[in-house]
């Protein structure tokens, strides 16, 4: 019972007590803003334009601060196995992005989705059970149709008063084990966030890419992906589209700059 506790205390202080943690979390290596800027400039390259800075910037700063603007909501970070209200709160902040006039506020509403798509795989045990096949998520879709069972997220806070037993021996499976629905599971037995989370460092089976690394994978592709989908067939956003000058992506690159500076 004392390693149990033992455990479930180290857990907490992993995850900075009851504080969220940024998903994707500063240590990385992948982090939302690096996962949005590898998307972006496969995207660009792609298409041979580029995203202009302002708008690249304006994704980018939204996507970081999510966790600061709702760190009380679940259905924005796709935690708490609240895998219906997450479903919905994407396709609802995507159908605002499409529908508003204003450009800024539509950027904004995106970056809020990517955000969302992001969390999915640093939180749920969705890379665990799909591995290096590759196959993204219908993330809108879960509201209209039942998501797996096995598909779990991860209580948080992380405190499972119900049964603190069953929380502690979560972090004893292994990935096969995670790949099931986990009674007692918690976000800080399944989050990917960063090498350094009690999962994201650890390797997937007969493969020397950590968890963290695919989460990152998956997380870039689905990004694409949303650009893909969402973006480049609102016609306001086309706004945000230059031509490629440089050949290296010039616009993305400064955002790059900045963005690791800070
Ligand atoms: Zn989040």
């Amino acid at each position: 019972m004392l390693k149990y506790f033992s455990i479930l205390l180290i857990s907490f202080f992993l995850e900075g007590g009851v504080d969220r943690l940024i998903a994707f979390a500063l240590e990385g290596p992948f982090n939302h803003q690096s996962v949005t800027l590898d998307a972006i400039k496969r995207f660009e390259r792609k298409h041979g334009f580029e995203l202009n800075f302002l708008c690249t910037a304006a994704i980018i700063e939204q996507i970081t601060y999510s966790d600061a603007y709702f760190p009380k909501f679940d259905s924005y970070h796709c935690d708490n196995n609240n895998i219906l209200g997450c479903s919905y709160r994407f396709r609802q902040v995507i159908d605002e992005s499409e529908k508003t006039p204003d450009l800024t506020s539509g950027l904004v509403k995106f970056a809020i989705g990517l955000h969302i798509i992001h969390d999915m795989y640093a939180h749920s045990n969705w890379v665990e059970n799909f591995e290096f096949s590759m196959i993204l998520p219908p993330v809108d879709l879960f509201n209209a149709f039942p998501p797996p069972h096995w598909l779990q997220t991860g209580f948080y806070p992380d405190i499972f008063i119900e049964n603190p037993e069953a929380q502690a021996n979560c972090f004893t499976k292994d990935g096969n084990v995670i790949k099931n629905f986990i009674y007692g599971a918690t976000h800080g037995c399944l989050n990917k966030d960063s090498w350094d989370s009690f999962r994201g460092g650890m390797l997937v089976p007969n493969s020397a890419i950590s968890y963290h690394t695919l989460a990152g994978e998956y997380a870039i592709r689905h990004t694409e992906k949303a650009f893909e989908t969402y973006f480049l067939k609102n016609p306001k956003f086309k706004m945000c589209i230059v031509p490629r000058t440089t050949g290296t992506g010039c616009n993305s690159a400064i955002s790059e700059i900045i963005t690791r500076q800070n």
